[in-house]
């Protein structure tokens, strides 16, 4: 079991995204204390296909768009 740790919870938040390749839906890890936007390249965790991720702050939420590299 993990500790409770409000600060921690609070600066990584967990946005998601569907895969085009395979459809699989890949929940994300982002720091937000690093500020947005965020982009990196993923791999989907089930067909391994690299993504280029960008995350953005809309309001209290993240929009994330990914695009097969
Ligand atoms: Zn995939």
């Amino acid at each position: 079991m993990i500790g409770g740790d409000p600060m921690h919870a609070d600066i990584l938040r967990h946005p998601h995204f569907t895969c085009q390749r395979c459809g699989s839906d890949n929940v994300l890890e982002v720091d937000s204390s690093e500020g947005f936007p965020q982009s990196f390249v993923w791999d989907c965790l089930r067909c391994c296909n690299p993504h280029e991720v960008t995350v953005r702050l809309d309001g209290d939420d993240l929009s994330v768009q990914a695009e097969p590299v």
